[in-house]
């Protein structure tokens, strides 16, 4: 027996499952198959306003935010050693009239609610299965879960992650890149409070970040931890008792938040970055990471794939229902996000390089940008919408706000 679907979804990361819920509430009818992982593994994610604005649009909000810390403040600070220091920059989110820039997350949180969400969703199937052996027709796609569930779509869409198996059967060409950088990731319980605030030190070797939790048990104060640092730097680190890893981290932060301790299990992911030369192939659509990947700085990442999960969801809509893998809508779709995913690997690859680069005429253009910043308010708030909720390109489901003030 052959399952069939308008549109199939390879992925039940939160980019797959938030893309099932968006295209079964478009009136699609749609398979998610994958396998959602709920383990608690150390890592979250920043959702910034446009991201919450979708999942506000989408009837989601009320179940995520109570599982999520609101980020009031942003601070930045220079910890290079370089000869040319900028001062501490302090970025407050009611200065662009928002009550928070966004919320904190944990991965696992994230992914166990909208798979939740996703098997109530009417017109979704939810099913287990990492999906393989794609043919591609004129009029539809085909595909074989590992259980052996044979499947029939219209559209495919890839949000099967970094290596994606879609990306690779579709033959979409992408370019490829590392860096000499690991992040380590975990989860804190600290003895001050973090004030609401996502804090980066910008060290030699990339940034060291703390960004708020909400509390758990008897932990008032609980961070994520975002440390990048060299291959060696994270062996050795992956390798220390918590009490010592924990001393390590103090140290690295000033003791900002007063004494920490870890939470569970630590990660290390090594640093690269990738982008697709089209987001699109016949009867194919790339998604997230499938699409684009780079490092975890300011946030971006999953950011930047729920506004890809809009956009589709706009251009196939407006493609009507009848072929959700129409060339017209997936050419749309390719090119309303072009702009976008090309500035945001761009522009985090540069920042991410200038850090890296000991060298005075980088330091300089560096710490210029961060004191325009902080003395030019307009140049600072339009930087700041930028980041958070771009102005002007922003698909329908991103333009309400997420919350009234
Ligand atoms: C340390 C770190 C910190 C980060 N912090 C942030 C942040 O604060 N804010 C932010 O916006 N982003 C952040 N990111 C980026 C963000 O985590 C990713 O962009 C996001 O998790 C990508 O989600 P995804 O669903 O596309 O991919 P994934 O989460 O990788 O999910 C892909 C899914 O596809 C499945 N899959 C693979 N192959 C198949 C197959 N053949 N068939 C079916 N399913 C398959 C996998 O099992 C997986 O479940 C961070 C990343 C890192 C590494």
């Amino acid at each position: 027996m052959v399952t069939k679907a308008d549109i199939l979804i390879a992925g039940a990361g939160a980019a797959g499952l938030t893309a099932g819920v968006a295209l079964a509430r478009a009136g699609f009818s749609v398979a998610v198959r994958g396998e959602p992982d709920t383990r608690r593994n150390g890592r979250t994610v920043a959702l910034f306003e446009a991201s919450l604005r979708l999942y506000r649009a989408l009837g989601l909000l009320d179940r995520l935010a109570p599982l999520a810390m609101p980020i009031e403040t942003i601070r930045i600070i220079d910890d290079t050693g370089s000869s040319l220091p900028t001062p501490p920059l302090e970025l407050h989110a009611e200065e662009i009239g928002l009550d928070a820039f966004g919320a904190n997350i944990e991965n696992a949180a994230l992914v166990g609610a909208l798979a939740e969400i996703a098997r109530e969703t009417p017109g979704l199937s939810l099913e287990n299965g990492l999906l393989g052996d794609y043919a591609f027709g004129a009029e539809n796609v085909r595909a074989r879960t590992n259980g052996g569930e044979d499947i029939e779509a219209r559209l495919v869409v890839g949000a099967d992650g970094r290596n994606s198996p879609l990306r690779a059967a579709a033959g979409i060409k992408f370019r490829e890149w590392s860096y000499p950088q690991v992040a380590l990731t975990a989860l804190l319980s600290h003895t001050r409070t973090h004030w609401r605030a996502s804090t980066e030190f910008h060290t030699r070797q990339g940034p060291c970040t703390f960004v708020p939790l909400p509390p758990e048990g008897d932990h008032r104060h609980r961070s994520s931890l975002v440390w990048l640092m060299t291959a060696d730097e994270a062996k050795r680190r992956m390798a220390l008792p918590d009490a010592e890893l924990a001393a390590e981290i103090e140290t690295q932060v000033h003791r900002l938040h007063g004494g920490v301790a870890m939470e569970g299990p630590r990660a290390a992911f090594p640093m690269s970055g990738l982008k697709c030369e089209r987001l699109v192939a016949p009867r194919v659509a790339l998604v997230a990471d499938a699409a684009h990947y780079f490092p975890p700085i300011g946030a971006q990442g999953l950011n930047l794939g729920l506004r890809d999960v809009a956009q589709l969801a706009e251009s196939l809509g407006a493609g009507g229902r009848d072929d959700a893998g129409r060339e017209d809508a997936l050419r749309d779709y390719d090119r309303a996000r072009r702009l976008d995913v090309g500035t945001r690997s761009f522009g985090v690859d540069i920042l991410n390089r200038s850090l890296l680069w000991d060298f005075p005429p980088v330091d300089f253009a560096r710490g210029a940008g961060i004191l325009a910043m902080t003395a030019i308010g307009p140049l600072r708030r339009a930087l700041l919408r930028e980041g958070v909720a771009p102005p002007g390109r922003l698909p329908p489901l991103m333009r309400k706000p997420a919350r009234a003030r």
